[in-house]
């Protein structure tokens, strides 16, 4: 059997949406999902853009009242800077080859450098909390657990969602009033023109046609980078018991996960997780009418059977 970390991860967010996730997917994708597909497709292959465009010729984005065109592109040119900042500070990067554990496989989420193994992970604000999530999930400790290799947890902030947009330099800078090509994102420290007037207004790249790189390169000379992009070496120590606990609770689990079932309990305090987002189950487990998934074709469909071959 193959084992991921994200489904322990979701079983442990709520059980009832890995039974739903067994047989169904939803036909749409939330903007923060569609984000992190955009990097990752820039960080493998340096092309986030066709990445996006894969995922919107089959999905639709949940995007509530606003333009779908707007949040597609909006995201889309963010996570085009966000991997190329990442390119530039990680390197080359790969996906790991399954690896064995114990009679199971296991497909690693995580990304391999030249300099180890990554976790990449985007967050609103910086905050020890949310850190603290990430560090102690199955995302990390069951990667931990299975690889036996220590490995780099790197969050990236990405501000908050307003509008439908994200409030960040990694989208949004102040431009002069005058000299239209002066792009800040920060005051500089001393010397003349260190602050700002007025008159420099807001400036979204997704309406101009700054490249990414051009567009990065301002952020390392106003110094933001740094801010935005926090790592940590979270170490894998052999015989340490939090992580043979882990080793066990991974099998004593598997049974379980492997009964989830779509007519589990609610688990409604994963519904609106403040890191992950809204679950896109909501439609059929909030429904004021009784349903069935399939009164919701428009909504869900269901997965494609694996291949014999
Ligand atoms: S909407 Fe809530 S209860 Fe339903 S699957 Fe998602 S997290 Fe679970």
């Amino acid at each position: 059997m193959i084992l991921e970390s994200r489904s322990f991860d979701t079983w442990d967010r709520c059980p009832r949406r890995l039974g739903l996730e067994k047989t169904h997917e939803p036909r749409s994708i939330s903007p923060l999902a569609l984000l992190y597909a955009g990097i990752e497709g820039g960080l493998l292959t340096g092309r986030p853009l066709d990445a996006i465009r894969a995922i919107t010729a089959e999905k639709d984005v949940t995007c509530g009242d606003l333009a779908a065109m707007s949040v597609v592109r909006h995201t889309a040119w963010m996570a085009e800077v966000i991997s190329l900042a990442l390119h530039r500070k990680l390197g080359q990067v790969s996906r790991l080859p399954d690896t064995k554990f114990g009679k199971h496989q296991w497909r690693s989420n995580l990304f391999e450098t030249a300099k180890g193994l990554h976790r990449i992970v985007l967050i609103s604000y910086l905050d020890d909390d949310a850190l603290r999530s990430f560090a102690h999930g199955w995302g990390t400790v069951g990667e931990l657990a299975a690889l036996g290799r220590d490995l780099t947890l790197t969050a990236v902030v990405i501000g908050a969602s307003r509008g439908g947009r994200r409030h960040t330099p990694w989208a949004k800078a102040l431009r002069h009033p005058i000299q239209k090509s002066a792009l800040r994102f920060a005051r500089r420290k001393g010397g003349k023109g260190s602050g700002f007037t007025s008159g420099w207004v807001d400036c979204w790249r997704e309406a101009t046609d700054i490249s990414a790189s051009t567009w990065l390169d301002r952020m390392e000379k106003d110094d933001v980078v740094k801010d935005l992009i926090q790592s940590k070496i979270i170490p894998f120590r052999s015989g340490d018991k939090r992580i043979e606990q882990a080793k066990s609770d991974l099998i004593q689990i598997l049974p379980r996960m492997e009964s989830a079932s779509m007519d589990d309990p609610m688990n409604r305090t994963a519904c609106d997780d403040v890191i992950h987002g809204a679950c896109p189950w909501q439609y059929y487990c909030w429904s004021p009418t009784e349903v069935e998934l399939s009164d919701l074709n428009h909504l869900y469909r269901e997965k494609p059977k694996p291949s014999l071959a």
